[in-house]
């Protein structure tokens, strides 16, 4: 028996390790919840009791605990979820990148989701749109904030790789005069989706959702741990912090208050995903955003990489998200390229795994130890022997590396050194477990991996 029957509050979500910090119930109740210990736990604290009808709804609208995927594909798009499909439902696959030349070199990879946004405002088909940007009065720490112009979406480009409580900003949302599109992760489009679908609250003004890719998200401890590298004492000294700074695929880059700038190439600063990833995203299911009108990842393939400049995969999700990207086509404001279902997951095939086979076979590790999971309404089997014990190996590695000492020792090595040996090791292992994680995941679903809607 796992402790889920014991999930009745906030608290619980939080001490069972399901918070996603998506910032919904914050943004519900801010009188009464807030987000507390942010450089280093990030997580919910109550600041005075919540009704039982408050707390009903926190639970009804956490995506922590519960986020029914066959249910939610059904209501928004009438199709039956494919467990083994991994991308989600979807009209078409695109490699794509904004034209405007502007927009696509400020970006994280091929501007797509600024793209949207802009051109929904321009063409007066929303008011406004929710972003996340960083917070002008702590250059350090990410703020979600509604963009009218193309100037603040603009700002409000390229991906943040610390945690994003995206949600908070509901009361802002509830307030707005106008119409809306919305850019979250998929933990934080998860919780709006709930909300939208039961209409307690109107959000009916939230036109479009759109979202990136989502591998993980890191705690703030991480940009702790790059400033140390570089010297940098304390966030404060931050003047502006950006994570794809530069040609795609980018940079982690710093400026600081004095003048001086550090930058680490994404591929290197990639060294603190396992000393500082958020451990609720290891049970997290959805890498490319299922639930959204239309997502974007990075086109990661050798084709696009050694051309730099920034390429997006674009998932179009529902007919809604069709139209506008037609719309976008004809208006020849954006280049696309349809790829087949199996290219667009090979792109991914490490996420994938991660997140699909690997987050069921820790789920179920995390049953046996009778500690809470996430429900999702589906499972991914693995029987793949050699998978299972390959995972093994993986968590006791994102274990020991999420211990003090380690991070401690990670944290002496310079930064050249480092970011040098984690790329040339992920190369190896790559390679090694290539053929294990690859294995069933670009064949048809028929003859892929057993899979169940549960
Ligand atoms: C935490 C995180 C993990 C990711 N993991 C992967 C991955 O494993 N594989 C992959 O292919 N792609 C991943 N991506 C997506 C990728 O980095 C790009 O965001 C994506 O390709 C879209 O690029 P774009 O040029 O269209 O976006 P842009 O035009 O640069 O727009 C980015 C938009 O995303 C919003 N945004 C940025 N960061 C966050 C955040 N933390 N929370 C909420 N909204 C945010 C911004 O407000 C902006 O509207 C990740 C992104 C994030 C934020």
């Amino acid at each position: 028996m796992s402790s889920n029957s014991k999930i009745e509050n906030i608290q619980d979500i939080v001490n069972k390790n399901l918070c996603h910090r998506c910032g919904t119930c914050v943004g519900l109740y801010p009188d009464k919840l807030e987000f507390v210990d942010v450089l280093d736990s990030y997580k919910v604290n109550v600041k005075s009791p919540l009704t039982a009808e408050e707390n009903q709804n926190v639970m009804k609208y956490c995506s922590g605990h519960e986020v029914d995927f066959p249910e939610l594909n059904k209501t928004l798009f009438g199709a039956d979820y494919s467990a083994n499909n991994f991308i989600g439902h979807h009209e078409k696959l695109y490699i794509a990148f904004a034209k405007d030349q502007e927009i696509r070199y400020n970006s994280a990879s091929g501007g797509i989701l600024s793209l949207l946004l802009i051109y929904l405002l321009e063409s007066k088909q929303v008011d406004g749109a929710v972003v996340l940007g960083m917070d002008p009065d702590q250059p350090w720490r990410v703020k979600p904030f509604i963009a009218k112009t193309r100037k603040e979406v603009m700002q409000s480009a390229q991906s943040k790789y610390v945690i994003s409580s995206v949600n908070e900003i509901l009361p802002e949302i509830l307030d707005f005069d106008g119409t809306l599109a919305y850019v979250g992760l998929p933990c934080q489009v998860h919780s709006l989706r709930k909300m939208m679908l039961d209409n307690q609250f109107d959000l009916s003004k939230i036109k479009y959702i759109f979202g990136p890719y989502c591998g993980n998200t890191l705690h703030y401890s991480s940009l702790k741990s790059f400033l140390k590298k570089m010297n940098v004492h304390d966030v404060s000294e931050i003047k502006e912090l950006n994570f794809r700074y530069g040609e795609w695929p980018g940079n982690m880059r710093v400026l600081t208050k004095s003048g001086d700038e550090f930058l680490m190439p994404k591929f290197h600063a990639n060294y603190l995903i396992p000393f500082h990833i958020e451990s609720r995203c290891l049970t997290c299911t959805d890498l490319s955003n299922e639930f959204t009108d239309i997502s974007s990842g990075d086109a990661w393939a050798p084709k696009y990489e050694e051309r730099g400049k920034g390429f997006s995969i674009m998932v179009v999700r529902s007919q809604k998200g069709k139209q506008l990207v037609d719309e976008l086509v004809e208006k020849s404001l954006v280049d696309v390229v349809e790829i087949e279902r199996n290219k667009a997951v090979e792109m991914h095939s490490h996420g994938y795994d991660l997140k699909k086979r690997g987050a069921f076979l820790r789920i179920s590790f995390l049953k046996k130890l009778h500690r809470a999971v996430p429900q999702y309404g589906y499972e991914v089997k693995t029987s793949n022997s050699t998978r299972v014990v390959f995972e093994l190996v993986l968590d006791s590695l994102f274990w020991i590396c999420k211990l003090k000492i380690s991070r401690y020792i990670i944290d002496l090595i310079p930064h050249k050194v480092v970011g040098k040996i984690f790329e040339k090791t992920r190369k190896v292992w790559k390679r090694i477990t290539k053929e294990i994680k690859k294995k069933d995941l670009v064949e048809e679903p028929e003859n892929s991996q057993e899979a169940a809607n549960s």
